[in-house]
């Protein structure tokens, strides 16, 4: 690992003054410090903001659940407010990689490195989630742009992600039996004025599949989903699952999803 400063932010403030075109945030470090171990990246400067407390905490309200970005997995995994408002949410933080990553790993940081196979961005989607950072809000539908790919500017830093409380939801994902992260996950989420089917894993980046959401809005049963064909030229295909087995698998587990709403 190549040498770099090391610096503990006091604030959003001071962590986003600190950045530079060659420097990068430490939440969690699950993402960041492997990394930098392997030599796929380097940085001259790490901006530690795990002491920033305005940046951790879960507030529910009847109609939303804002997260800190530096709250851990393993903290929305037992919130007994997340469970009851949102209990698929709390049941994806549970699935996260093993309890080493729950224990470390953050949303904010999940959500910011935009694994094309982490769970968070598929939640973000179905939840029609608000990103809020120390300059602005964007919506989860615009934040996400491609892989490893956000719409956060050079030292923009999260603060938190308000998800909004849907009727039902479910999110049930297809695990890499290694490192956990999502072959394919599926997130379906019911709204009032519609439903919003969120697929991670199957193409470079998070997206919502219209064709799902349209069918469940519609007739909201796993029989109106059953025997869709996707299209799997733009699917992602490795030494895990191929392209067409990935487009099988997101009818599948967005089956699964409705059935467990
Ligand atoms: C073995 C292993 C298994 C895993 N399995 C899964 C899995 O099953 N599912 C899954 O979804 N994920 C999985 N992960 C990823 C993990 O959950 C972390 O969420 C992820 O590594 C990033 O979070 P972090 O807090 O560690 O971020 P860090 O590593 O600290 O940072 C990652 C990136 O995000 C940026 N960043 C961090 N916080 C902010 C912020 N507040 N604002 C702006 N930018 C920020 C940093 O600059 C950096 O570029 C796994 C990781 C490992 C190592």
């Amino acid at each position: 690992m190549k040498s770099f400063n090391y610096h503990s932010a006091k604030d959003s403030k001071e962590a986003s003054k600190l950045s530079s075109s060659n420097s990068a945030f430490l939440a969690g470090g699950m993402t960041t410090i492997p990394s930098m171990k392997l030599g796929l990246a380097s940085y001259k400067d790490i901006i530690d903001i795990k002491g920033i407390k305005k940046l951790s905490g879960i507030k529910v309200s009847g109609k939303s659940v804002i997260i800190g970005a530096t709250t851990k997995h393993v903290e929305v995994a037992n919130s007994k407010d997340v469970k009851k408002a949102i209990p698929s949410l709390a049941l994806l933080a549970e699935g996260i990689g093993d309890p080493q990553v729950r224990n470390r790993g953050t949303i904010g940081g999940s959500i910011a490195n935009n694994d094309p196979s982490a769970d968070y961005p598929s939640a973000c989607v179905a939840l029609d989630a608000i990103v809020h950072t120390n300059e602005r809000k964007i919506e989860a539908s615009k934040f996400f742009k491609g892989m490893f790919e956000t719409a956060l500017k050079k030292g923009e830093l999260i603060e938190a992600i308000e998800f909004k409380v849907p009727e039902k939801s479910s999110y049930q994902k297809h695990p890499n039996p290694a490192s956990r992260y999502a072959v394919v996950g599926v997130y379906v989420a019911k709204h009032k004025n519609g439903t919003i089917v969120a697929v991670t894993g199957a193409k470079p980046c998070v997206y919502n599949d219209k064709d799902l959401s349209k069918a469940l809005d519609s007739n909201f049963s796993a029989n109106s989903i059953s025997g869709m064909k996707l299209k799997s030229s733009d699917m992602n295909s490795d030494i895990h699952a191929s392209a067409e087995y990935r487009a099988n698998l997101v009818v599948i587990q967005a089956k699964k999803a409705v059935e467990a709403c």
